[in-house]
């Protein structure tokens, strides 16, 4: 199979690009490298079935080959790089996925788009199962993240029924593991970085709010499985681990395991910051046979030791 992964030199794409070469594929990988990494990618193209093309997916995509799945990845997607470039993501979601969209009617390719947790804002319903419809700000500071992928659900949902795309939906909860940006402002990456350098570890709120955390590795099963698998046209899932943390509890375990000496201290909470969030993984369970094996406490070590090399 020939594959186009946006975004693919990204944290979760690039995970996607090694899962889907390893696997006997043919990868195109596109990326604008606003936050992608070349390093993320470099061994891939020893395989001989691994080509970068570095794109926008909001300008032409003319001169990419005919394939047969598409992977629409590329969206920033840490709440304060989205806050600070977020055009960019207003775009990428909204402009690419139609561009992206029209290839895969162009090739009669089958697509996936990379959907989130945030389309359901501040969540009334916990644990979240994908009928829920979402409690979102439509004009706030998170909006361009939050609509923009909405406005790409909506996009699919319109290809499936005009022109008989086969079109699915990932909705990814908060993910971690290699190839994150050590810098990028989400929460498992400051507060690891902050350990290891035994500076504060920077609460935002009272940390009373929770995520679940889903190791990458478990993530890209999940979405393997939902990108290959016959008969799941117009399937919306979540995937994600239900193992429910605060953010306190999370900086306590980080500092316990990095054997840290950095003090909490606690911050001003972010406007539309959601208190809770786990997802209900009923759906990805009984169509994909799919549910997360590794445990927080597994997940962070490696993590931790990634973070340190
Ligand atoms: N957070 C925090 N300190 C930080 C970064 C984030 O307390 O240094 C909190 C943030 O306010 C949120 C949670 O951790 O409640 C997860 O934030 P993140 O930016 O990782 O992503 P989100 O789950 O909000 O999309």
């Amino acid at each position: 199979m020939k594959v186009l992964i946006t975004g693919g030199a990204g944290f979760i794409g690039s995970h996607l690009c090694s899962k889907f070469v390893n696997t006997g594929n043919e990868v195109i990988c596109i990326d604008h490298l606003g936050t992608g990494s070349l390093n993320n990618i470099e061994d891939l193209g020893k395989t001989g079935r691994f080509k970068f093309m570095q794109k926008d997916v909001t300008k032409d995509l003319d001169d990419i080959e005919k394939v047969d799945l598409i992977l629409h990845f590329a969206s920033r997607a840490s709440p304060s790089d989205y806050q600070t470039n977020s055009f960019d993501t207003l775009l990428a979601n909204s402009i690419g996925t139609f561009n992206l969209l029209k290839k895969a009617q162009k090739d009669s390719a089958r697509f996936l788009f990379a959907s989130t947790s945030e389309v359901y804002g501040k969540a009334e319903v916990i644990p979240t199962p994908e009928t829920y419809y979402g409690y979102v700000n439509s004009f706030g500071p998170r909006s361009c993240y939050d609509e923009s992928k909405r406005f790409g659900e909506a996009l699919c949902y319109e290809f499936i029924h005009k022109f008989n795309i086969d079109c699915r939906i990932v909705r990814i909860f908060n993910t971690y593991g290699p190839h994150m940006r050590y810098n990028d402002g989400r929460v498992m990456t400051n507060f690891i970085m902050q350990a290891l350098d035994n500076e504060p570890i920077t609460i935002y709120g009272d940390g009373k709010q929770t995520r679940s955390f889903c190791f990458v590795d478990d993530l890209i099963e999940g979405i393997y499985t939902l990108a290959t698998k016959k008969e799941l046209n117009g399937e919306v899932i979540n995937i994600g681990n239900p193992e429910e943390v605060t953010i306190l509890e999370l900086a306590k375990k980080i500092v316990k395991v990095t054997n840290s000496k950095s003090k909490i201290i606690f911050k001003d909470l972010p406007m539309d910051d959601p208190p809770q969030r786990v997802p209900d993984i009923t759906k990805a369970k009984k169509l994909l046979n799919w549910s997360p094996k590794i445990k927080l406490e597994t997940g962070l070590a490696k993590m931790i030791e990634w973070m340190k090399e």
